[in-house]
Formats: C-alpha cells, sequence, structure tokens
C-alpha cells in the first residue's frame, strides 16, 4: 500500500512533470518563433539607428523663385531663377562628396514651388540644416554684397507678449544660436570669393523660417542691379565657387 500510494504520488508528479514540461516546451517555441519572426525587423532597425548615429545630416537646399516665378532680372538670358537653381544643383554635388551629408532640393528644375511646399519640404525631411539661396535686388546701382539672414522675431512691444509666445521664442531660440554660427561659417567662407562684400548678418523674420525646427540661413548672392556682381553671378566659375564655399561651411558646422 505504501509501495503503491508512492508509485502512485510519483506518477501524479510525472504527470504533472509532464505537463509542466509540455506548457514550458510550448511557451519556449513561441519565444523561439516570435523572436525569429521580429529579428529581421530588429535588424532593419539596429542598422537605422547605426546611420542615425554615425550622424548622417540630411540638408535642405533652397533654390529661390522657378517656373513663372522667375525673381530679379539679370539679362535677357538671366534671371534669379537661374543662378539660384544653379547655386543650388553645385552646392548638392559638392555636398554629396563627403559621405555623411544627405541633401534634398526643392527643386531640381524650372518649375514652381509654392512657399508651402518648401516648407513642407523643409518640415517632413527631418533636415538639420536649411539654406535658401536668393539674389538681390535693389533700386540704386550703387548696391552690392551678399547678405546673410538667419531667423529672427517680429518684435512684440511689452503689452502684445502672451506666455504662447514666449514659449514659441524659447523653442526658436534653441536653433537661433546655430543659425548664427552657420550664418557666421558662411560669411567667413564667402569672403573668399566676394573679398570685403558682406553687408552682415542679418536677423529677420522671413516667413520661409515660420516655425522651422532646424538651422537655417537664407543668402543672398549679390545684386542684380550691380553691373560687376551681376557679371559674376552670370559666370559659372564664380557660381562654383559660391557652392564650394557654402558646401565648406555646412561641413565645417556639421563636423
Ligand atoms: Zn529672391
Amino acid at each position: 500500500m505504501l509501495y503503491e500510494t508512492h508509485t502512485e504520488i510519483l506518477s501524479a508528479h510525472f504527470t504533472w512533470l509532464k505537463i509542466m514540461m509540455d506548457d514550458q516546451m510550448k511557451k519556449w517555441i513561441q519565444r523561439v518563433l516570435i523572436v525569429l519572426l521580429i529579428l529581421p525587423f530588429m535588424l532593419v532597425s539596429t542598422i537605422s539607428m547605426a546611420q542615425t548615429s554615425k550622424g548622417k545630416h540630411q540638408v535642405v537646399v533652397d533654390a529661390g523663385h522657378g517656373g513663372t516665378d522667375t525673381g530679379v532680372k539679370l539679362s535677357d538670358k538671366y534671371y534669379e531663377k537661374d543662378i539660384t537653381l544653379s547655386i543650388a544643383t553645385l552646392l548638392k554635388k559638392e555636398l554629396e562628396k563627403s559621405g555623411n551629408i544627405q541633401v534634398m532640393l526643392t527643386r531640381i528644375s524650372d518649375k514652381n514651388i509654392s512657399l508651402s511646399e518648401r516648407i513642407k519640404a523643409i518640415t517632413t525631411s527631418n533636415s538639420t540644416v536649411f539654406v535658401g539661396i536668393h539674389v538681390n535686388g535693389g533700386f540704386g546701382k550703387e548696391s552690392s554684397g551678399y547678405e546673410l539672414y538667419f531667423p529672427g522675431f517680429a518684435s512684440v512691444t511689452a503689452g502684445q507678449v502672451n506666455s504662447r509666445e514666449i514659449l514659441e521664442d524659447m523653442a526658436k531660440n534653441k536653433y537661433l544660436n546655430d543659425s548664427v554660427r552657420l550664418a557666421q561659417l558662411i560669411q567667413r567662407n564667402l569672403e573668399t570669393v566676394f573679398p570685403r562684400k558682406s553687408r552682415g548678418l542679418r536677423n529677420a523674420p522671413l516667413v520661409i523660417f515660420k516655425g522651422l525646427q532646424t538651422s537655417a540661413v537664407v543668402v543672398e548672392i549679390g545684386f542684380a542691379s550691380n553691373q560687376e556682381e551681376k557679371k559674376k553671378m552670370m559666370d559659372e566659375n564664380v557660381r562654383s565657387a559660391v557652392a564650394h564655399a557654402l558646401s565648406k561651411s555646412i561641413r565645417e558646422f556639421s563636423n
């Protein structure tokens, strides 16, 4: 009886162990299957994380104007839209020579791009740098030189300030210092192309900067109304030199 009881107990134990083993085996198999299923996704996300940690910079280059929006006229053949597209295209080529920079152009041909399309391109691109290219058009023939704009704030008088505006300003401030640093680098490098022609860094609440979460600078290369500068901007070698100076600045900024 005693033995029988033992045997019964042992047998009951064995059945219970078997059930437990079966359950554990099932769970184990389930786990292996789950791991096998998610493994490819884990690998993909590890690779993309590695790319991000390598610091692949996304740069958006905006060639001003395009299509029927010609910008200022330089000659019968050249408009601002042509100069800006030429420099933007050369800049993309220059920048992509170094492996860790990816460039997106807001336009690659002579077509109309609305302001909202340009802004959308910047906000959806995850970019760390935005550079807009334009040509200045003054009324007088004496005006000359290049100008650099970085995001500014519309001045608010004390009575109009509210907490939302203060919060928005704080968010903008985060990118402001970087934008100024980028503008300073561009100023220094453009100096080699147009010596003593800097008209300085200007803080401006441009529409294109509105809501930007990135370092941003708009460059006005020179004046279409100035004979000497007009000739230079129509010269492809000068445009290459400008693209090189901009590329050097962005690389220095991203390092
Ligand atoms: Zn323009």
